[in-house]
């Protein structure tokens, strides 16, 4: 079968909900398989064509994603939010490269949240985070977020018990008058498996290209791999919400992960049903003279 008419068989079929976490319901990641590919083939996801297929698909959304962000941006009046979280080497900064490609960077916003400084540490925790939220037609990229603070704080111990366990409905609250206010969010966590991990940190060693992006303060985390998990499950199921939810993205295929998330941002900001601006009144009658 030729790959456009694959991509066509497939395309109709992706449901978003499928990977969307229902509030109330509890998460459980060693049941959901890292190598799976939900709503795209769960069948022959090994299958060469199919990634091919992938591929193809992803560029095809691209283009879309560059028309919606387009007519967001001229609309003006919604926002957009989209956070991504993962343990290290989760593929976020490959994420935000394949899927925004092309995006009119006039219109898109990338924040990246790395250890508080000194003076962010000063403040409540979600401080530095509000500045960065999207203005009106704006859509904007956490690499990293708030949710730091009830996962490397969590599990590090950064601060006491009492005071994280808190976060959550902040948490909730904060993002929920963000949406009240007009904004829209998704939220990503990409699931990889301690395995694949072990694989891109060891390439970050062996290629030389890549060493710049090796930290060996990753293999502290890395060590405490089933806490990160059990923090991860308890943020996505206390914050995923009807108006914020958490979307569960299975990212040890590069191709799959990068369709599911461009699946899930295309069609939450189609279902936003934007229109460009009308012209004014007085725009028939006029002709540019030379
Ligand atoms: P890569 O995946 O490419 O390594 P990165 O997002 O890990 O990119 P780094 O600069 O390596 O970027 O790491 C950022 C670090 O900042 C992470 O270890 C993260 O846990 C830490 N960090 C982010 N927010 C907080 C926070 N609120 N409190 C403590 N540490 C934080
Ligand atoms: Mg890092």
């Amino acid at each position: 079968m030729p790959g456009h008419e694959i991509v066509r068989q497939l395309v109709m079929a992706f449901d978003i909900n499928a990977l969307r976490v229902k509030p109330g319901t509890s998460v459980d990641l060693s049941t959901i398989d890292p190598d799976s590919t939900p709503q795209w083939s769960d069948k022959q996801s090994g299958d060469v064509s199919n990634k091919e297929a992938g591929k193809a698909r992803v560029l095809e959304l691209n283009e879309r994603l560059e028309s919606l962000q387009e007519l967001l941006y001229a609309e003006g009046k919604h926002r957009i939010l989209v956070v991504i979280q993962a343990m290290d080497a989760g593929g976020k900064d490959g994420t935000i490269k394949h899927v925004f490609e092309g995006v009119n960077p006039s219109g898109v916003k990338v924040a990246a949240f790395k250890a508080p400084t000194s003076n962010e540490r000063a403040h409540d925790y979600l401080w530095r985070i509000h500045q960065h939220v999207p203005a009106n037609g704006q859509l904007t990229i956490f690499n990293r977020s708030h949710y730091e603070d009830v996962l490397v704080v969590r599990v590090m111990d950064l601060v006491e018990k009492d005071r994280w366990k808190k976060r959550y409905d902040h948490i909730v609250n904060f993002e929920q008058m963000l949406v009240d206010e007009g904004t829209t969010i998704i939220k990503f966590f990409l699931h990889i498996s301690k395995e694949e991990q072990g694989q891109r940190l060891q390439e970050r060693l062996d290629r030389p290209e890549k060493n710049w992006k090796f930290d060996s303060g990753d293999l502290v985390h890395r060590e405490r791999w089933g806490d990160y998990q059990k923090a991860f499950e308890a943020a996505i199921e206390r914050t995923s919400t009807e108006d914020s939810p958490w979307y569960v993205i299975p990212a040890n295929r590069k191709w799959y992960r990068n369709i599911a998330i461009s699946e899930v941002i295309v069609q939450t900001l189609e279902s936003l049903q934007m229109e460009f601006p009308p012209a004014p009144d007085d725009i028939a009658a006029m002709t540019i003279a030379n």
